[in-house]
């Protein structure tokens, strides 16, 4: 740690390695999943009442992500997963007293972090929405609709693209040591990462100590709550990453070596429903059966109510378009 230390007060600072940087930015991306898996699994106790919610996840995200980052920038100037790889954002300057981040810095660093990948989210789901209705054959009936949806479906790919391009291209520029920059995102604030401080942790003798002497104050139990906090924060996430690899090696084979459970009873609702469409209560015209609750219905009657409710109007189970499946039964 001493020769990094030596680095920084000279006219360069040190560089993290690519390993670091790349690993540091795959850590970022599965704070997200797992945030929603959480929330998933919060939801499922009571999915009627509060399954709602979930189509509101990405927006619960970016409530979620921004504490979290602001808290970050505060106290460490660097991300939550940079400060989780021990690294901290300065800003490219040739002065060492211009290096630690303003405050204009950590907030447009915030924001970037913040609205980026959920402006990204939203364009591409968007994109997706478009492409599937096309091929369902909607075609808008105004011309400018129509203009605004192949933009939204052309710009986003483009958009897409050229992002890649230039992640790859920063990355080489990187590693060859032309350029400070880790990412696009950097580059456009002028910040660059390297190696912070090591924190100074209170040791269980200093504590005890501090016990001893009466001297333990309430700023001391703040420090470590919040160090225990950010310690479960992190943890966590791993854990939640190899959970869910966990259960993907194993789904399949667990599966098979299981005895076959028993049907599901059939419940009140279902047995009123019996040969009718629960929307118009007449005979089915398209058998189309909604594959989250199970409930059948008329083809016509279903797909405009999970548009615009997207969720089954028997069970209020969250549903999408792509939950219905045609029955092949006349
Ligand atoms: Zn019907």
């Amino acid at each position: 740690m001493a020769e990094k230390g030596a680095h920084l007060t000279g006219t360069t600072f040190i560089r993290p390695s690519i390993f670091e940087i790349v690993a540091q930015e795959s850590f970022a991306s599965t704070v997200e999943p797992a945030f929603k898996k959480i929330l998933s699994f919060i939801v499922s106790f009571n999915i009627e009442r509060y399954g709602h919610i979930l189509r509101w996840e990405d927006e619960a995200f970016l409530i979620f992500n921004t504490i979290l980052q602001r808290h970050y920038f505060n106290k460490y100037s660097a991300s939550f997963s940079e400060a989780f790889y021990g690294l901290k954002r300065i800003a490219v300057s040739d002065s060492k007293d211009e290096r630690n981040l303003s405050n204009e810095r950590k907030k447009l660093s915030l924001m970037l972090i913040v609205l980026f990948p959920y402006i990204k989210n939203k364009l591409s789901r968007l994109s997706q929405e478009y492409k599937l209705a096309e091929v369902d054959g909607y075609t808008p009936k105004s011309k400018w609709q129509k203009l605004y949806r192949t933009c939204i479906v052309k710009g986003n790919a483009i958009f897409f693209m050229v992002y890649e391009f230039m992640v790859l291209y920063n990355y080489i520029l990187y590693v060859s040591g032309k350029s400070p920059y880790t990412s696009p995102l950097l580059r456009l604030l002028s910040i660059s990462l390297t190696y912070a401080k090591p924190e100074p942790t209170i040791s269980i003798s200093d504590l005890l100590r501090k016990i001893r002497d009466n001297s333990f104050g309430v700023s001391d139990s703040i420090d470590i709550l919040q160090r225990s906090t950010t310690t479960f924060l992190e943890f966590g996430a791993f854990f939640l990453q190899f959970l869910s690899w966990w259960s993907e090696e194993h789904y399949f084979t667990n599966l098979l070596s299981l005895p076959i459970p028993p049907p599901p009873k059939i419940p009140e609702t279902a047995k009123r429903y019996k040969g009718i469409c629960p929307i118009c209560c007449e005979a089915f015209r398209v058998h189309t059966v909604l594959s989250v609750s199970g409930y059948a219905f008329c083809y016509q009657c279903i797909l405009p109510v999970i548009r615009r409710d997207k969720k089954c109007p028997v069970t209020n189970y969250p549903a999408k378009e792509d939950d219905l499946i045609r029955l092949y039964l006349d």
